[in-house]
C-alpha cells in the first residue's frame, strides 16, 4: 500500500494547486506525436477541479539545456490538453518569475494553467532552492504526479515538495501500487523479462530480482553481452565490452534463472532492408549482427510468460523499429497479453513496442515512467516519491 499521501487525503476546496505532471511527449512541428502521457494526467486534474481548486501544471520536456529554447516550449501541449479536457487552458511563458506569479495570483477556482518547460531554467536540474522557492509560492498545495520523472530529485520534483503540503497524485498512486506490489510480495510464478540494446542499463534490476523472480528470460542486444560472456564470438553484433566480466558474474549467480535466447535472427547490415536469416546461437559471423530473438526463443519464452502470476517486462526483445527484426519482441507482447497473470510493462521503447504491436489493453499496467520503473524494479526509494507527506 502507498504509505504516501494523495489527493485523496487532503482538504482542496478553494485552493491553488501545483501539479507536476509528465508532459514529456514526443512533439514534431509543434504536433503531439503520443499522448498517452497527456492522458494519464487527466484523472487528477480532473479530480483537483472536480473539488473547486485552481489548477496550474508545471512539467519538464525534452532536454534544453537550461536556457529557453522554444522547440520544447509546452504552448503546443497546453493546446492539445485544453481540447482533451474541453476548456480553456491558460499558459504562461515562463514557470516562475513575475509571469507565473501574476498568471497564477488571477487564476480562478475551475480554472487549468500550464506554465512554460521547468527545464528553461538551469536550476530545475540543479534543484535549486529558489527555484523551487519560486515554483512553490505559485500555490498552496503541491501534487506530484509525474511518475516518469520521480526518480529525479529537481526543484520541480522534491525542491518543491519540501517547501508546500505535498502530495501523490492518482497517476502516481497507480503506478506505485503496480509496481510496488512486484517488489514487495510478487505471486508466483514471477517472470522478468529483460531487453533492450544495454545491459549495463539493467545490472541493478538483474541482481534486485534474481532473488525474487522464478525466471529472468533476456532478449535483445543485452542478450549479447551474456553469449559473449559465454565465449561465443559476436560478430558486428552490440557488444558492451566493459560489462562482459558483469555479465559472466551474474550468470554464474544466476544459477538456472536465467534464460537466454536460443536461436536469434541476424542481419547483414543494421538497416531495415537488411537481409535477415535464422540461426542459433553460435558464433556470430564477421559481418552479420544479431537484430532479434528467434521463433524457438519466443515459443520457449512464451511457456514461462503464459503460466505465470506475474510479469515485469523492460526492453524490446529486438530492433522492433524494423518490421523485419520486430517479430521476436510482438511475439513477446502476444504471451504477456495471453497471460492471466499480473502484468506490466516499464520502458518507453517497450511501451511503444508494446502499442505499435496492437495489444496494449490485454495488458494489465503499462507504466509511463522509464528510468523511474526500473529504480523501483533496483528496489531505490524514489526521490520524488520520498519528498511526499507520510500517510
Ligand atoms: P526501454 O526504453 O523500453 O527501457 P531500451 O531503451 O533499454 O528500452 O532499449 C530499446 C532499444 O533497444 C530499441 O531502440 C531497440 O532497437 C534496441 N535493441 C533491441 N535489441 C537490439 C539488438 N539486438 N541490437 C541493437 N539494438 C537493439
Ligand atoms: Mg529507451
Amino acid at each position: 500500500m502507498l504509505s504516501k499521501k494523495t489527493v485523496k487525503d487532503i482538504e482542496l476546496r478553494g485552493n491553488k494547486v501545483l501539479v507536476r505532471v509528465d508532459f514529456n511527449v514526443p512533439l514534431e512541428d509543434g504536433e503531439v506525436m503520443d499522448d498517452t502521457r497527456i492522458q494519464a494526467a487527466l484523472p487528477t486534474i480532473q479530480h483537483l477541479l472536480d473539488r473547486d481548486a485552481a489548477v496550474i501544471l508545471c512539467s519538464h520536456l525534452g532536454r534544453p539545456k537550461g536556457e529557453v529554447d522554444l522547440n520544447f516550449s509546452l504552448r503546443p501541449v497546453g493546446e492539445y490538453l485544453a481540447e482533451l479536457l474541453g476548456k480553456e487552458v491558460k499558459f504562461s511563458e515562463d514557470c516562475i518569475g513575475a509571469t507565473a506569479k501574476e498568471a497564477a495570483r488571477s487564476l480562478e477556482v475551475g480554472e487549468v494553467l500550464l506554465l512554460e518547460n521547468t527545464r528553461f531554467h538551469p536550476g530545475e536540474k540543479a534543484n535549486d532552492p529558489e527555484m523551487a522557492r519560486q515554483l512553490a509560492i505559485l500555490a498552496e498545495v503541491f501534487v506530484n504526479d509525474a511518475f516518469g520523472s520521480a526518480h529525479r530529485a529537481h526543484a520541480s520534483t522534491v525542491g518543491v515538495a519540501e517547501k508546500l503540503p505535498a502530495v501523490a497524485g492518482l497517476l502516481m498512486e497507480k503506478e506505485i501500487l503496480y509496481l510496488g506490489q512486484v517488489i514487495a510480495e510478487p505471486e508466483y510464478p514471477f517472470v522478468v523479462i529483460l531487453g533492450g540494446a544495454k545491459i549495463s542499463d539493467k545490472i541493478g534490476v538483474i541482481e534486485n530480482l534474481l532473488g525474487m523472480a522464478d525466471k529472468i528470460l533476456i532478449g535483445g542486444g543485452m542478450a549479447n553481452t551474456f553469449f559473449k560472456a559465454q565465449g561465443f564470438n559476436m560478430g558486428d553484433s552490440l557488444v558492451e565490452e566493459d560489462a562482459v566480466s558483469t555479465a559472466e558474474m551474474l550468470l554464474k549467480k544466476a544459477k538456472n534463472k536465467v534464460q537466454l535466447p536460443v536461436d536469434v535472427v541476424l542481419a547483414d547490415e543494421f538497416s531495415e532492408n537488411a537481409e535477415a536469416k535464422t540461426a542459433p546461437v553460435r558464433n556470430i559471423p564477421d559481418g552479420w549482427r544479431i537484430l532479434d530473438i528467434g521463433e524457438e526463443t519466443v515459443r520457449l519464452f512464451s511457456q514461462e510468460i503464459i503460466n505465470a502470476k506475474t510479469v515485469v517486462w523492460n526492453g524490446p526483445m529486438g530492433v522492433f523499429e524494423f518490421e523485419k527484426f520486430a517479430k521476436g519482441t510482438f511475439g513477446i507482447a502476444q504471451a504477456v497479453a495471453d497471460c492471466s497473470g499480473l502484468t506490466i510493462v516499464g520502458g518507453g521503447d517497450s511501451a511503444a513496442a508494446v502499442k505499435q504491436s496492437g495489444l496494449a489493453d490485454k495488458i494489465k499496467h503499462i507504466s509511463t515512467g522509464g528510468g523511474a520503473s526500473l529504480m523501483m524494479l533496483e528496489g531505490k526509494t524514489l526521490p520524488g516519491l520520498a519528498a511526499l507527506m507520510d500517510k
